[in-house]
């Protein structure tokens, strides 16, 4: 579809052009602790057994099942084995030794009695159930053996995978590194935070939204200021984000119609501009390209509308980067309080809070969806997605809502 001379896109045929200009980054080493969450870059086989040694899984007497033919069975307690050495012991017929979890399985004995089915009597024990061969014993490499590929590349590290990177004795392992991206806030008008605006000044929200989103998903954000509405300027910002290695940049303003959003421009001489105009609301205006070989994103300067578009698109390239295969959105149906009247071929993004009803979920308009409205962010519990082309949409319609929580 166009408008005037501009292609104007499907969010999904925007994020298939987004996603089709990012790659996988390569990995680093680093810290097992600091893989958490990250995606897994080689192959991890296990040096040794885990268990390395056959070991007891309770508290209790090593025996032998032959000598428990028939119970009770009077034994002599010959040794004490705790976790953390080898029992020295041999256990011959007619003896047992008193044995810790973890400790390992004495010569000889090939069950273990836990204390409950005991009764101790001096240097002698009274085992008073049968048992049998294996009982209580945990087997030598039951968990891991030796030579065993235990994770390969494409694994999403959670806790468990970081313990057992521990386990095998690894204190680094190779993930994909984090993208780097840069962020540019454009605007005569916008000034950073620690300032007090000026008559007509704003302060600069999004570059803080932005670089939040990016840790939240796993990039570094490189917080490059405020530059003003002039090409070269915003030329010079853009050289600034390529001297410092970013993966992905993205700038803020400056890319509708009006006469000083330049952004497109400086895009389309610099690089090549992908698109700049989506079928979606709030959001409308939204430029993607490519500047010496790297994807830039020129966010609208609206609040809401920089951090749908960040949520939308740049997630996504994020993810992507780090070797994510999938980035499902959490998202849940909730049914609308109040009816939507709608009229254009758009996609809707409209803030909702969502409630707790006796038959399910309901959401409730955060109040005025302006674009500039970041305060109805800050109260939304997700996006309430209304599809094109909707007529009017009654209280009591299901819609889909992407959770923001
Ligand atoms: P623009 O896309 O440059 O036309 O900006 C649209 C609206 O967003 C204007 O009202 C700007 O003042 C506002 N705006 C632009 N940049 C920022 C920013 N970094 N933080 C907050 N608001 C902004
Ligand atoms: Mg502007």
């Amino acid at each position: 579809m166009r408008d005037g001379q501009r292609p104007v896109l499907s969010v999904e045929e925007a994020l298939e052009q987004v996603l089709a200009t990012v790659w996988v980054l390569e990995p680093e080493q680093v810290p097992i602790l600091e893989a958490l969450g990250r995606v897994l870059a080689e192959e991890v086989v296990a040096d040794r057994d885990i268990p390395p040694l056959s070991n007891s899984a309770m508290d209790g007497y090593a025996v032998r099942t032959a000598d428990l033919s028939q119970v009770p069975a009077r034994l002599r307690v010959v040794a004490e084995a705790p976790a953390g050495r080898l029992c020295p012991v041999e256990i011959a017929p007619g003896t047992a030794v008193r044995i810790m979890t973890g400790a390992p399985l004495p010569p000889g004995a090939d069950t273990v009695v836990p204390f409950e089915q005991t009764r101790t009597d001096g240097e002698w024990v009274e085992i008073l159930q049968p048992s049998k061969p294996g009982a209580n014993v945990r087997p030598a490499g039951e968990d891991v053996r030796a030579g065993e590929t235990v994770l390969r590349p494409g694994h999403v590290l959670r806790p468990q995978e970081i313990g057992m990177l521990a386990a095998l004795g690894r204190t680094e392992v190779a993930v994909i590194r984090r993208p780097r991206v840069a962020i540019l806030a454009t605007g005569d008008e916008v000034v950073p935070p620690w300032e007090t605006p000026g008559p007509g000044q704003i302060r600069d929200a999004n570059s803080y939204t932005v670089a939040a989103q990016v840790r939240k998903y796993g990039g570094i954000p490189l917080l490059l200021g405020i530059v003003r509405d002039e090409e070269t300027l915003i030329r010079e910002g853009i050289h600034r984000a390529l001297e410092e290695r970013a993966d992905l940049i993205v700038t803020s303003g400056g890319v509708s119609i009006g006469d000083f959003d330049l952004v497109k421009q400086v895009l389309a001489a610099e690089g090549e501009i992908r698109f700049w105009s989506l079928r979606m609301k709030p959001g409308r205006p939204l430029a993607f390209g490519v500047v010496a070989g790297i994807p830039l994103v020129g966010l609208p300067g609206n609040p809401v509308a920089a951090m749908i578009a960040t949520e939308l698109f740049i997630r996504p390239a994020l993810l992507k980067m780090q070797g994510f295969r999938e980035w499902p959105w959490p998202q849940v149906r909730a049914r609308l309080r109040d009816p939507i009247p709608r009229k254009d071929n758009r996609r809707h993004y409209l803030r909702v809070r969502l409630h707790e009803a006796p038959d399910g979920l309901e959401a409730t308009l955060t109040g005025d969806q302006g674009s500039g409205i970041l305060s109805s962010l800050v109260k939304a519990d997700g996006l309430a997605v209304i599809p094109e082309d909707t007529d009017h949409l009654p209280a009591g319609t299901e819609v889909l809502v992407l959770l923001l929580r």
